[in-house]
């Protein structure tokens, strides 16, 4: 890699549709996220792990039905205590602090989920599936991607099984936001690359919203045409080039300029998802970041701490 005016790191130039779809919102978050590899210390991201959880039962369910979950259960039970404290249901201070995302809600949608989808009968053919594949024909452009779990229906045609935990009710807006999303046309690109197009039947969304009042499940089947492939290819090839042209301008950056010219900032992004961007006060005061950013895995910037996302070690 050409010189640049801070330290590179190895997850640099594995791109997922994780920091694409963060460098899309804004490209300096995603020059902070990705590259500088600064975010909020003490930020618990429990939505996060509460979504690892979901799937690590849809997983155990997949592949050892009603069985596996008291072995599912009693590691995730472990794993919450370790990261919070003991668990106490009757405490209501627990449901202030992770609201809906409880370790007893996750244990009765689980059992929820097995009595609405006891008719399943898909077979297994992978799960967690971490793999790259080239977007373009020199092998320029690479996305990695990590598969739920690839399964076979009874008429032999494949499915990719993607599991979403919400908050919000599963309702036509929740179902919409799939069907453009690069996440889910890579895996459909990827299956695409496997197998003939007769034998796959496309993505399947299995959702499930932990609301105040209830736990809902729902499906949706997500299919692209060729044409819509095409434009998401086009599309994602043209970020792919974007951030590589940021890249570049980097490496011409300097720490001693007034201000650095690589990933502009979207003062639109700012305020997304109601909650003000956690590199607000980066900037608003820092011209140029560079000199902040020297030596962040030692000396991160006040109230941050260091940390790279590598899909690969996912
Ligand atoms: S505060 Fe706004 S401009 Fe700065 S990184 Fe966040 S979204 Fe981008």
């Amino acid at each position: 890699m050409t010189d640049f005016p801070i330290p590179t790191h190895p997850s640099w130039l594995v791109l997922d549709n994780t920091k694409l779809s963060d460098y899309k919102r804004c490209h300096r978050l995603a020059f902070f996220r990705h590259f500088a590899g600064i975010k909020r210390a003490g930020n618990t991201e429990h939505d996060l792990q509460f979504g690892i959880w979901w799937h690590d039962i849809m997983e155990a369910i997949l592949l050892g039905g009603e069985a596996a979950l008291p072995d599912v259960m009693r590691h995730i039970k472990a794993e919450w205590e370790a990261a919070y404290g003991s668990f106490d249901a009757d405490d209501p201070e627990t449901y202030k602090r992770f609201k809906n995302k409880t370790l007893d809600r996750l244990a009765s949608a689980a059992l929820m989920y097995i009595s609405t989808y006891r008719n399943d009968s898909f077979h297994p053919l992978k799960t967690e599936l971490s793999n790259s594949i080239a977007l373009d024909r020199e092998g320029k452009y690479v996305i990695y991607f990590r598969l739920d779990s690839v399964v076979e229906e009874p008429d032999k045609r494949i499915t990719v099984l993607e599991h979403k935990t919400t908050s919000l009710s599963l309702d036509a807006n929740w179902q919409a936001q799939f069907t453009l999303r690069s996440q889910i046309l890579t895996y459909l690109f990827a299956v695409g690359c496997c197998f003939t197009d007769s034998r796959i039947r496309g993505v399947l969304i299995n959702g499930v919203s932990f609301q105040k009042t209830a736990i809902t499940f729902d499906r949706i089947l997500i299919k692209r045409s060729p044409i819509a492939m095409q434009c998401w290819l086009d599309g994602i090839l043209q970020d792919f080039e974007e951030l590589h042209r940021d890249l570049e301008r980097l490496s011409h950056d300097n720490v001693d300029a007034p201000t650095m010219q690589a990933f502009r900032m979207n003062d639109g992004a700012c305020l997304d998802f109601c909650r003000l961007c956690q590199y607000h006060t980066c900037c608003t005061s820092w011209g140029n970041p560079l000199p902040r950013l020297q030596d962040v895995e030692d000396y991160p910037p006040d109230g941050f701490e260091a940390k790279w996302w590598d899909p690969t070690k996912a």
